[in-house]
């Protein structure tokens, strides 16, 4: 028996050019670690043996109407160009339609060599694999746009990084996988028929409104702006943040080295190659700033007047840090309890943070603590949260509701980093607990859960993960 994906494939219809077709390398002994029944629900698949997940989802065996190939892309890593990157690990296996019509593809990301892996074995390790089943997951339920995980297999293969270690496919569902270094690929050729037709897929895949480039563009900042201030707000550090892993789309994609802040220091970093900082927790807003000009850049040669065209494109990059800082007033805002937060309250909202800063107050728990009324215990200094929380109070004191926003837009639980750590060290020694755990918990996270107590924290000083590292 077999699963039926019904598939509805539209990439491999644009010009060669724009991927390679390759199946997936088999590997020896596939087993089913996780299937996401609710995401497969969505998408008309229904669960099947789980021998047959695991040969399917692990590239061993092609389901019918599958077309597999590897996209091209380009894209700024850390601030340098490479001309030429692409699927290096991932296979795109189809596309499939949701009931509203909204169209994701399915993705299996570790399936083996393909024409883009450079130097790459085209594999992935189980530890990245759980990291990003998890997360991906936490940031759909923390109500964040993202790609999501619809399986997990391991391979029975080892995978040779630093020591061996066992080799897994995660299969990722998204929107679509088109970058600003798709366009870039395109743009940096000069191959403008190409970049049209991508422009052309783009908008009718995600922004069917959009007519023209200013459109287009517009429509990707709104969506990005309104991305970055909710990680922001959810303390979330993305780590990768090169034009590659930007998605048209406006979903989070790309769980490398990402991850969620504990005790709260704007200048945090984890990942283990970002040694200048470039992609810190509140480098972000500036950075997808940047990531945008390259897009706008790339759409410049599809507009006929091109000088006009820069300076249109230039005033609409120009708009987007205004825009950032609206999202991030509006989720912030809802974060102390208000509904329409104002210029005066930038102010409120910032003091909190400095003083959390200078205290070393966990991010997650102590906007979790204001909706529960005990905050002060999240401070050292408490005569400055004191006078702090006097000024809050009486800005609050009308707002209706407060309390029941703050449920809402402060979790109980997000994926610490070390928890992440440790459930990646269990399922390598052959527990998969922690990991089916850490999924149902973070399946709710703005629940309080009494029995899940452990999972809201902090790390002790010796479980504090220091450093975070790329997939590869
Ligand atoms: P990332 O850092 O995950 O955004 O990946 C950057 C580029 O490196 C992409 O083109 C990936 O496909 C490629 N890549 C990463 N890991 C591997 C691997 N193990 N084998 C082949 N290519 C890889
Ligand atoms: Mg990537």
């Amino acid at each position: 028996m077999t699963l039926t994906i019904p598939f509805s494939n539209s990439y491999g219809k644009l010009p060669p050019r724009f991927f390679t077709r390759q199946a997936a390398t088999p590997v020896a002994a596939p087993e089913l670690i996780a299937f996401n029944d609710a995401l497969a629900a969505r998408f008309g698949i229904a669960r099947g043996p789980d021998d047959v997940l695991a040969r399917i989802f692990s590239g061993n065996e092609a389901p019918d109407g599958a077309d597999p190939l590897a996209q091209v892309y380009a894209g700024h890593q850390f601030g340098g160009f490479s001309p030429q990157l692409g699927d290096g690990r991932a296979l795109l296996l189809g596309e499939v339609e949701a009931p509203d019509g909204t169209r994701f593809d399915i993705q299996l990301k570790g399936a083996g060599r393909t024409p883009y892996s450079r130097g790459g074995d085209g594999r992935a390790w189980l530890g990245p694999v759980l990291r990003e089943y998890v997360v991906s997951e936490a940031m759909a339920a923390l109500g964040v746009p993202t790609t999501r995980a619809l399986a997990a297999v391991a391979t029975g293969e080892p995978v040779f990084r630093e020591t061996a270690l066992p080799g897994a496919v995660l299969t990722r569902v998204a929107s679509s996988h088109i970058r600003v270094g798709t366009f870039q690929f395109f743009a940096a050729r000069r191959d403008f028929e190409a970049l049209k037709a991508l422009f052309d897929y783009t908008c009718a895949r995600h922004y069917p409104d959009a007519r023209t480039p200013d459109e287009l563009l517009t429509a990707v900042i709104d969506a990005q702006a309104s991305l970055v201030a909710h990680w922001l707000s959810l303390g979330f550090i993305h780590g990768v943040m090169n034009t590659d892993n930007t998605a048209l789309s406006g979903e989070t994609i790309d769980y490398g080295p990402c991850a969620f802040i504990d005790d709260y220091h704007p200048q945090t970093v984890f990942s283990s190659i970002d040694r200048h900082g470039r992609y810190a927790y509140d480098n972000q807003a500036d950075v997808i700033v940047w990531n945008m000009a390259q897009l706008a850049t790339c759409l410049v040669p599809l507009c006929n007047d091109q000088d006009e065209a820069v300076e249109r494109f230039t005033a609409a990059v120009h708009a987007m840090p205004g825009k950032i800082e609206a999202q991030w007033l509006a989720r912030f805002g809802a974060k102390v309890g208000l509904s329409n937060a104002n210029e005066d309250d930038r102010a409120l909202i910032s003091d909190l943070l400095d003083l959390m800063a200078r205290n070393g107050a966990d991010f997650t728990n102590t906007f979790r603590a204001l909706a529960h009324g005990t905050a002060r215990d999240q401070f050292t200094d408490r005569p400055a949260y004191d006078a702090w929380h006097s000024r809050w109070q009486a800005r609050i004191e009308s707002v209706p509701d407060a309390q029941s926003r703050m449920m809402q837009t402060n979790p109980a639980f997000i994926p610490r980093n070390h928890r992440v750590e440790e459930m990646i060290q269990a399922a390598v020694a052959g527990d998969f607990a922690p990991f089916h755990r850490l999924l149902q918990v973070l399946g709710a996270p703005y629940t309080d859960q009494p029995g899940a107590a452990d999972l809201t924290r902090q790390p002790a000083p010796g479980e504090r993960v220091q450093q975070t590292f790329c997939g590869t």
